[in-house]
């Protein structure tokens, strides 16, 4: 039967081998099945700028992916939070398409919201402030402008920064404003969504205006990997 499959938030780095290895894993044998793979967000534990492509970790990541999409698992990649400067070069090497957040696609005769979810937690406005400027063609074009040891080293002060600063948030902060996601499923005519970011995942089922929205929060990969598999009969959360 046809089915897509969904992830996000692998983080992987050079530092976790075991998640790329899961991860391996899971391309060459269930991704490997499915019509399309769909990876939403944090696929990287960072990335600095396609120019990295030649970091042997990077290459082994990118070499499995565009084995998976050769072999005619559609792939499609959307920016997290962490690796927000992936750029044509990397999603051509992979093989893939770069979908934009947020992404309103009917999947398996569903219509589908992908999103990454960080645009979800607005409560957490000093991370809204910030995702707004570097999301800006200018401060991207300065960054990248740069050379790449001292992107590291940059992205490395602010991942310090942000881990003091989340010592101080509440875990309500952290998580989607309920109001941001109602506001979402009526703007887009009351979808089902797909989105990672919060590392909480669950089915949450939202009934508004008289429609019932499945939102389906996806796992991260730290302590063990896991998939949504989705076809014409529904979704499913699957733990490798
Ligand atoms: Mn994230």
């Amino acid at each position: 039967m046809k089915h897509s499959l969904f992830i996000s938030d692998l983080h992987l780095s050079v530092d976790r081998p075991e998640v790329f290895s899961a991860f391996a894993k899971f391309l060459v044998t269930t991704a490997a099945q499915a019509d399309s793979l769909y990876i939403l967000g944090d696929l990287f534990e960072h990335w600095a700028g396609d120019d990295d492509l030649d970091d042997p970790f990077n290459r082994q990541v990118v070499s499995a992916l565009a084995n998976l999409s050769s072999g005619g698992t559609a792939l499609y990649l959307m920016h997290g939070n962490r690796d927000f400067l992936m750029g044509e070069a990397l999603v051509t090497a992979c093989g893939a398409h770069l979908l934009p957040d947020p992404s309103l696609r009917v999947i398996h005769g569903v219509a589908t919201l992908l999103m990454h979810g960080d645009t979800l937690c607005s409560d957490d406005t000093a991370y809204m402030t910030f995702r707004e400027q570097v999301r800006e063609a200018a401060w991207q074009q300065n960054f990248l402008s740069q050379p790449l040891t001292q992107r590291k080293a940059q992205i490395e002060q602010l991942r310090e920064q942000s881990r003091l600063a989340q010592r101080q948030k509440t875990a309500e902060i952290m998580d989607v404003n309920a109001e941001s996601v109602i506001n979402t499923l009526r703007q887009r005519d009351y979808p089902r969504l797909i989105h990672g970011h919060t590392h909480r995942p669950a089915l949450h089922v939202h009934e508004m205006d008289g429609h019932r929205c499945e939102r389906w929060v996806l796992a991260d990969w730290y302590e063990q990997g896991s998939y949504l598999r989705c076809d014409e009969h529904g979704c499913t959360a699957i733990k490798i």
